[in-house]
């Protein structure tokens, strides 16, 4: 009966405004999502101050997710570009704001002095708005980032006490073992690699990051946001064993 069906449905033939009429019969099989990125912000204000500046200002972000009550608000539909990444880079793309969704999270970071935490419940909230966009887009885990992780050299957001944890637990994102962390420190215990190999294997991580054998400022930036992701306890941006044990299980797993 579904061919009878079929066969007897009139043509969908849809007109717009201003082109020519549509036949929309016919699907390719080649394709997917413009999005390819997910990218996590903290407000570094409260809602009202948010809400202003991503609804009034040149900022925006498809979606804000209030603190209390927690609820998402849709600033910018999905299909449109929203300016939340401004300049940056992650696995080799550049200027993220192309291919992205970007999802503001109210927390005021440092504004209040230290860092802020997030209620559980909110967290709730951005796991869930995260699942659905990821699925729909068929975003891959490596590509749910922070903004500090694609713009290293100027964002901290969405800091040391975002639970990215709590992601990886939903399988958003990659999370290193930690048996095999305890068992490769000890190695990097004995003989820490050169700054050259962090940079290396930072990059194969996604951060653009220099690759100059040197400890400097840049490179002190990416050990940081690297660290503030997966081990927020210190984030100093120097490099150490624990470091290495963790950026290695990520990249060889
Ligand atoms: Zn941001």
């Amino acid at each position: 009966m579904k061919s009878v069906a079929l066969f007897v449905a009139p043509l969908f033939v849809a007109a717009c405004a201003s082109g020519p009429p549509l036949d929309t019969r016919y699907t390719s099989a080649g394709q997917d999502s413009r999005v390819q990125f997910l990218v996590l912000h903290f407000t570094s204000s409260d809602f009202p101050s948010a809400l202003h500046a991503l609804t009034q200002g040149e900022v925006s972000a498809h979606y804000l997710v209030r603190d209390d009550p927690p609820t998402v608000y849709r600033l910018v539909d999905e299909n449109r570009r929203a300016w939340h990444a401004g300049r940056s880079a992650w696995l080799g793309w550049a200027n993220l704001n192309e291919g992205s969704i970007g999802i503001e999270i109210v927390n005021r970071g440092t504004e209040l002095g230290d860092w802020q935490p997030y209620p559980d419940a909110q967290i709730d909230v951005v796991v869930a708005l995260a699942k659905d966009i990821v699925k729909r887009h068929g975003i891959r885990p490596e590509r749910i980032v922070g903004h500090s992780d694609i713009a290293p050299q100027r964002k901290l957001d969405p800091g040391p006490r975002f639970p990215w944890k709590r992601l990886a637990d939903a399988g958003l994102i990659p999370w290193p073992d930690s048996k095999e962390v305890a068992r490769r420190r000890r190695a990097f215990e004995q003989q820490l690699p050169e700054v050259e190999w962090f940079q290396r294997m930072l990059a194969r991580h996604g951060f653009a990051v220099p690759v100059n054998g040197s400890l400097d400022e840049e490179t002190v930036n990416v050990i940081a946001a690297f660290q503030m992701k997966y081990r927020p306890a210190r984030f100093d941006g120097l490099p150490d064993a624990e470091t290495a044990a963790l950026v290695d299980v990520l990249v060889n797993p």
